[in-house]
């Protein structure tokens, strides 16, 4: 059998071959722990590490490398930030503003600090998916700690006015942590327009490997008045005094390296897969609508991730659809939450349950080819015609139409 085609870039990506290379010599020949300073595998370690530092800072337009902490994962980085700066600054009562379609290492910190006392605030999204600005700011109350608003949603991939929430938050004086894992690398992300101070990257959703992430903590205070407050965490991993302090374990030397290289390669190339990506995720969702009435699509029309499609098949099961199609690799949602309950997400944005049942993500990426796309359409659409007859049989049946 052939290999099944690969539509699901936002659970994750593959390595790109060149991140790899990168990658090879520090599993074998330069293998030394970056915190060895007394001896030359340690030194080519610790600068492999600055690179690689420098390289995701340029990314994400930081001003200087070392406001990037290396950690575990995306999860590994919200759940610091999170509760990192709630540790802080919070004491019990803090309060803390989050928004109903973040992911969950988001929503279960938030949820965590609740249980310690701290009142949270989850800000409803409208049908694009968007949170309201005027209900953020009306959110914002006298012990409000810290805001936590993703820049991009990994199931329908819409994305926030990222400017205009920084300038709500300086504007109070209150921190603000931004997930922006499905963001990097696919949109222009810039730390200072933003005006952020906390932002979660991960380096398996854009070529990288996976089990590597960062946390970019501001150093510089911010302009705005009132002044915000200088970002200070509470380390959640202890131990040896790592990345200064904030993250305590031996770096993953060679996960690191590789991440840089993907940054490095993302932002070189950002603009071109760009146009690509948002040219074959328009025949994609042209190509479902010709072939097939009553198809909706999810997510904001304009401000979306490139490569991501959120289509709803009324009248469908999701998963049958996906068990049907056992040669396109697609999901029903977030890897981390599919099959055992509704989307939040989907929820969220006003679909019903029976909805949310028919909806399949599409995530292209990089190495999808235009005949990938024109070949998905036609399965997709065959298969939603088979899964549709097939509903409707019993039910054609019972009202007296005969079929087949
Ligand atoms: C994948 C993802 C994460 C988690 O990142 P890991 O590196 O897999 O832990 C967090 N937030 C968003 C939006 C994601 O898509």
């Amino acid at each position: 059998m052939n290999r099944p085609i690969y539509m699901d870039n936002l659970a994750t990506t593959p390595v790109d071959p060149r991140v790899l290379d990168a990658m090879l010599p520090y599993f074998t020949e330069h293998f030394g722990n970056a915190a060895s300073s007394t001896h030359g595998f340690g030194w080519k370690a610790a600068e492999a590490v600055e690179e690689a530092r420098g390289q995701v800072a340029a990314a994400i337009g930081a001003s200087s490398a070392d406001e990037i902490v290396f950690t575990s994962g995306g999860t590994e980085s919200n759940n610091l930030a999170i509760k990192g700066v709630y540790d802080h600054l919070g004491a019990a009562g803090g309060h803390v503003i989050t928004c109903v379609t973040e992911h969950k290492s988001v929503l279960d910190s938030c949820a965590r600090l609740e249980s310690r006392g701290s009142r949270v605030t989850r800000l409803p999204v409208d049908r694009a998916g968007r949170i309201n600005l005027e209900s953020l700011e009306g959110a914002i109350a006298a012990d409000t700690v810290l805001i936590s608003v993703m820049a991009a949603n990994n199931e329908i991939g819409t994305v926030q006015a990222l400017e205009r929430i920084g300038e709500i938050a300086a504007r109070h004086g209150v921190i603000w942590h931004c997930d922006a894992v499905q963001a990097v690398g696919k949109i222009d992300l810039d730390v200072g327009k933003m005006g952020v101070d906390l932002l979660s990257l991960s380096a398996h959703k854009i070529y990288g490997p996976k089990g590597i992430g960062a946390l970019y903590v501001r150093r510089k205070r911010r302009r705005g008045a009132p002044a915000v407050p200088r970002v200070r965490l509470v380390a959640q991993i202890e131990g040896g005094g790592h990345e200064r302090g904030i993250r305590s374990g031996t770096l993953n030397i060679p996960g690191i390296v590789g991440f840089g290289r993907a940054c490095e390669i993302a932002r070189a190339e950002v603009s071109a897969e760009r146009a690509r990506l948002q040219q074959q995720c328009r025949r994609l969702a042209e190509g479902l609508a010709d072939r097939l009435p009553e198809v909706g699509f999810n997510g904001h029309s304009s401000a979306r991730l490139p490569g991501c499609l959120s289509a709803t098949f009324t009248g469908c099961s999701g998963s049958d659809l996906i068990t049907g199609l056992r040669d396109v690799a697609i999901s029903t949602g977030a890897a981390c939450s599919s099959g055992t309950e509704l989307s939040h997400v989907l929820t969220a944005v006003g679909l019903r349950p029976d909805q949310v049942a028919a909806t399949i993500r599409f995530g292209l990426g990089r190495f999808t080819s235009d005949d990938e796309v024109a070949r998905v359409v036609e399965r997709v659409a065959a298969e939603v015609e088979r899964n549709r007859r097939r509903q409707a049989g019993p039910l054609l049946a019972s009202a007296g139409t005969q079929v087949n």
